[in-house]
C-alpha cells in the first residue's frame, strides 16, 4: 500500500502542476545542491522567430529561404519551424530537396539541385571546420551580444551563403525561480547546444551561477556527471530529446510538459504547466512532506 503521506504528497503535487513518476526523486529534492536547466524550451519559450539575416554568398534573399526553409522541410526543431514562418512571411516557397538529414544538435542537411546544402548553428561550423568570413563573424557577435542565436546556411561543405538570427523570449517565471532556488541555497545551471554568447547573456540576464554552452547531445549527460563528480546532487531540467540521457543521469530529473515524449519518459517528475517556478514548488513540497515522514 501507498503510505498515507505519500498519497497526500502526490495528490498535493499535482495540484501544483506536477506528475511524479518516481517516489525517490521527489524525496531526494528537498536535498538538491544545484538544478541545471536546459536553455530552449525550458527558461526560455523556445518560440523563436528570424529578427534578421546576412546575405554572404550570391544566393539572394529570396533564392536563400527558398533553400533553407526546404533543407528544414522536414525538421520538427524549433529553429525549423521559425525559418519555414520567415520563409511564408516573404511569400516565398520551400524549394525540394533529397536525402534529408538530421545532424543532431547541430542542424540538417539535404541535397539541393545535387548538390549538398547544411544549415546550423555553432556547432556544426565547428563540426565542419569552417572559418567565418569578417562580415558574418560580426553580424553573429551582435547577435549573440543580444541574446540571439544564429544559423549558419553552408552551400558545400565549407561555403557560407547567409546566417540568420532569431530571437527567443525568457519565460516570466525563469528570473522568479531562479531567485527563490537561490534563497534556498541552491545553485542554478545552464546547459544548451547554443553558442557561447548567447548562453553569456542569457545567464548575465537571468543571475544564473554557472553555464555549459556549444553541448553537443552526447555530452549533455556528462555535464550532469560533472557537477555529480563535485559532490553535488544535481536536478535536471529539460525539454528535448538531447536533454534525455542528462535527465536519467541526474538525481531528479524533471521534464517540461510541453517538451517531447523521449524527454517525458525520461523525467522523475513532469511539470505539467511548463513552469519553471513549479521546480520551486517541487523542493518545497519534498522538503514539507518529508519532514513530516521522519
Ligand atoms: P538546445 O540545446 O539549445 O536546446 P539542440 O541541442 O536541439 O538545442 O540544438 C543545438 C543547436 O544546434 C541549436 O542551438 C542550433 O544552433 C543547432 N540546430 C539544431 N537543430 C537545428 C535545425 N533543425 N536547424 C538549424 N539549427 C539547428
Ligand atoms: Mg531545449
Amino acid at each position: 500500500a501507498v503510505p498515507l503521506v505519500v498519497a497526500i504528497n502526490t495528490s498535493t503535487a499535482a495540484q501544483n502542476g506536477m506528475l511524479i513518476r518516481d517516489r525517490i526523486a521527489m524525496e531526494e529534492a528537498r536535498n538538491l545542491d544545484i538544478v541545471m536547466f536546459d536553455k530552449t524550451g525550458t527558461l526560455t519559450k523556445g518560440e523563436q522567430g528570424v529578427v534578421s539575416v546576412e546575405i554572404a554568398g550570391d544566393w539572394d534573399e529570396r533564392r536563400v529561404f527558398e533553400v533553407a526553409s526546404g533543407v528544414e522541410g522536414d525538421s520538427e526543431h524549433m529553429i525549423a519551424r521559425a525559418i519555414r514562418t520567415a520563409a511564408e512571411e516573404r511569400g516565398v516557397s520551400r524549394t525540394s530537396v533529397s536525402d534529408f538529414e538530421n545532424l543532431r544538435g547541430r542542424g540538417v542537411k539535404a541535397t539541393v539541385d545535387g548538390s549538398t546544402v547544411h544549415l546550423g548553428g555553432p556547432n556544426l561550423i565547428q563540426t565542419l571546420g569552417i572559418e567565418r568570413s569578417a562580415d558574418v563573424a560580426v553580424f553573429a557577435d551582435e547577435a549573440g551580444a543580444n541574446a540571439q542565436s544564429v544559423v549558419y546556411l553552408v552551400r558545400g561543405e565549407s561555403e557560407i551563403v547567409a546566417a540568420f538570427a532569431l530571437a527567443d523570449v525568457i519565460r516570466d517565471e525563469s528570473r522568479r525561480a531562479i531567485d527563490a532556488l537561490h534563497e534556498m541555497g541552491i545553485e542554478v545551471a545552464m546547459l544548451t547546444g547554443d553558442s557561447e554568447d548567447v548562453a553569456r547573456a542569457v545567464a548575465d540576464e537571468l543571475g544564473i551561477d554557472q553555464y555549459f554552452a556549444e553541448v553537443l547531445p552526447e555530452e549533455k549527460d556528462t555535464k550532469v556527471a560533472q557537477l555529480q563528480s563535485e559532490g553535488k546532487r544535481v536536478a535536471m531540467v529539460g525539454d528535448g530529446v538531447n536533454d534525455a540521457p542528462a535527465l536519467t543521469r541526474a538525481d531528479v530529473g524533471i521534464a517540461i510538459g510541453s517538451g517531447t515524449d523521449v524527454a517525458i519518459e525520461s523525467g522523475d517528475i513532469i511539470l505539467v504547466d511548463n513552469n519553471p517556478l513549479d521546480v520551486v514548488r517541487l523542493v518545497r513540497l519534498s522538503k514539507a512532506s518529508y519532514r513530516k515522514m521522519q
